[in-house]
């Protein structure tokens, strides 16, 4: 083993090497991930950065400093899907409250799906809707940046849109490797009108009456989807921060032109220094689509028998993805689940009674801290609770990647029936009672551990006790 502090490395899209990670400011770590656009429940394929993105805020938290790093991922609530969703669903609505009802109740919906697979919140989950327009906070918002890049000559107004002009930046494409000529040649579609370069792309345009529209200088209109994430990352971590993530498929136009606005408004070099990008997952082989039906959701996985005849607890579902290293592509399959919760069973056998370590040792990080290694770590994990009776040791890495290997087994009726008639008895003093119902678990294997929730509130966990 080599001696020094490890280093975390990083594979970095925009210089196409992987890199060492060294923040711009140590006491302020800053990522942004592009969120879900909620008018629908959440895919697999969501899941992914939800989770490798979790992975990544849990390593840096414990190299930091959990205080020392800021995660921000938005949640895209304003779309023309959105509003073709709501007309769909709430015909009978306005269409503003039709969108509304959509919006609020797909994102709780990730929410808890992203919950249940075990992530940690990020720090904020800003909406888009409420970065349009000058803020009174004085926060960074789409009618101004889009106004700014109008003063310096980067975008302008036709046909009662506003267009950012790709000729205006020397340097346009440089993350996804196209030159100008290529999107000029690649634009297949022909030139529509109005727009100076087929690559110009929107920034705000207008809507109708039923639309959803704000005020702006440029009329009753709704923003272009880059120019959210320049205002809300610019909102939460400046104009230039550390690290900006999300699926591959964003790289191009997304991520490109997110730099294009936030470079050119604030005139900085950089908009984020590393950029980094989650493969593609695809399922039993082939690209998810409704026309296939193989389109599968979080929500499917957890809570129906559609994939595979059973439910799949977030615990296995995360494990399962991080199987895979996420710059590579998955197929996700019943039969890696089936692995993944095989490997989780074998795990809690050997490591039930064991107290994880309080952190991980320094040699145990090291596959992590290479590009984020999840399959080496978590080969590196079975080994030690396996093969080398350091369980302790293996259930603290575990815990870095944020996969709950001693789950109680909260899904068992009868067991959870008990547990709140052993709390009504405790409620009511009836101490005698109680005892002979955590007696009565503890023959079964099954042993209690209350504890307090937020609200003061007496709980109950339970573990088989091995
Ligand atoms: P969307 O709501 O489509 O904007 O996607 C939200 C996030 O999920 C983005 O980071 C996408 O890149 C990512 N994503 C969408 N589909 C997949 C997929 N099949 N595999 C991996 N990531 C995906
Ligand atoms: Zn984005």
């Amino acid at each position: 083993m080599t001696s020094g502090t490890p280093q975390l490395k990083l594979y970095n899209t925009l210089t196409r090497t992987k890199e060492p990670f060294a923040p711009l400011d140590a006491g302020n770590v800053r990522m942004y991930v592009c969120g879900p656009t909620v008018y629908d429940f959440a895919h697999i394929g969501n899941a992914r950065p939800v989770i490798v993105f979790d992975v990544l805020f849990r390593l840096l938290r414990h190299l930091h400093g959990a205080e020392q790093v800021t995660y921000v991922r938005n949640i895209t609530d304003v779309d023309d899907k959105i509003n073709a969703r709501a007309a769909r669903d709430f015909p009978d609505l306005p269409l503003n409250d039709a969108i509304r009802q959509v919006t609020e109740k797909t994102a709780a919906q990730f929410l808890a799906d992203a919950k249940a697979l075990g992530t940690l919140e990020p720090n904020f989950q800003p909406r888009a809707t409420d970065f349009v327009l000058p803020r009174p906070d004085g926060k960074p918002d789409m009618v101004n940046l889009i106004q700014s890049l109008i003063a310096k000559g980067h975008a302008y107004e036709a046909n009662g849109e506003v267009l950012f002009d790709v000729t205006s930046m020397a340097d346009y494409g440089q993350l996804s490797g196209r030159n100008l000529e290529d999107n000029l040649a690649g634009a297949r579609i022909a030139v529509e009108t109005h727009k100076k370069n087929a690559a110009d792309f929107v920034l705000w345009k207008q809507s109708s009456p039923d639309e959803p529209g704000w005020d702006s200088p440029w009329g009753r209109g709704r923003p272009g989807w880059h120019i959210e994430c320049s205002a809300m990352s610019a909102a939460y971590l400046g104009e230039v921060f550390d690290i900006h993530g999300g699926g591959l498929d964003l790289i191009f136009p997304h991520h490109e032109n997110e730099i294009a606005q936030s470079r050119c408004a604030h005139g900085t070099p950089a908009m984020a220094k590393v950029w980094m990008h989650n493969g593609f997952l695809q399922v039993e082989g082939q690209k998810m689509s409704k026309s296939l039906g193989n389109f599968v959701t979080i929500h499917d996985l957890l809570e129906t028998d559609k994939f595979g005849g059973r439910k799949w607890p977030g615990e296995v579902l995360r494990l399962a993805m991080l199987m895979t290293h996420y710059r590579e592509p998955i197929d996700f399959s019943v039969r890696r689940l089936e692995e993944a919760a095989i490997l989780l069973e074998k795990w809690e056998r050997f490591a039930a009674d064991v107290v994880p370590a309080s952190t991980p040792e320094a040699e145990s990080l090291t596959r992590l801290l290479e590009d984020l290694d999840t399959p080496g770590a978590i080969a590196r994990m079975h080994s030690l609770i396996v093969d080398e009776g350091r369980a302790a040791e293996g259930l603290a890495l575990a815990d870095l990647l944020g996969v709950k290997i001693v789950r109680s087994l909260a899904a068992d009726p009868e067991v959870e029936a008990k547990i709140a008639s052993r709390l009504a008895a405790l409620a009511s003093k009836d101490f005698a009672g109680a005892d002979a119902i955590r007696t009565d678990l503890a023959e079964r294997g099954i042993s209690l551990l209350d504890y307090k929730d937020e609200n003061g509130n007496r709980q109950t966990k339970w573990e088989m006790k091995r």
